[in-house]
């Protein structure tokens, strides 16, 4: 560590341009850390998953459940693409899939169906 700061001080660059053999030296990394854009999330909050569509969902496997009969359905992104493309958006997948085995039918149309709780 002393021969790194002897050598930094013989060269007072203040912000060396790194090349591709060059290792990066403490300033460089201090410019970089001060950088106010290093300080912004990369991946800031988004939306709800139940707003996504599925491309843009990063999970593997989705998984959404129901309030009335209590089942929790999981399908694997890839499958959920492949039925119903990669726009299209999560929530009436979700939707879909728990109406596609959902036990609670009344026989009345408005309270027919499961009630998803997106996680
Ligand atoms: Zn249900």
């Amino acid at each position: 560590m002393e021969k790194l700061a002897a050598g930094v001080g013989r060269e007072p660059r203040r912000l060396p341009t790194p090349g591709p053999g060059d290792a990066l030296s403490p300033e460089y990394w201090d410019a970089v850390l001060r950088d106010p854009l290093a300080d912004a999330c990369p991946e800031p909050p988004g939306p709800p998953a139940r707003t996504l569509r599925l491309f843009e969902i990063s999970h593997h496997i989705l998984r959404i459940g129901c309030r009335r009969c209590g089942r929790t359905v999981e399908i694997r992104k890839a499958d959920a693409v492949r039925l119903s493309g990669p726009a299209a958006f999560w929530k009436s997948v979700g939707q879909r899939l728990l109406d596609d085995t959902c036990t609670q039918r009344t026989g009345r149309l408005e309270e027919d169906g499961c009630w998803p709780v997106f996680e």
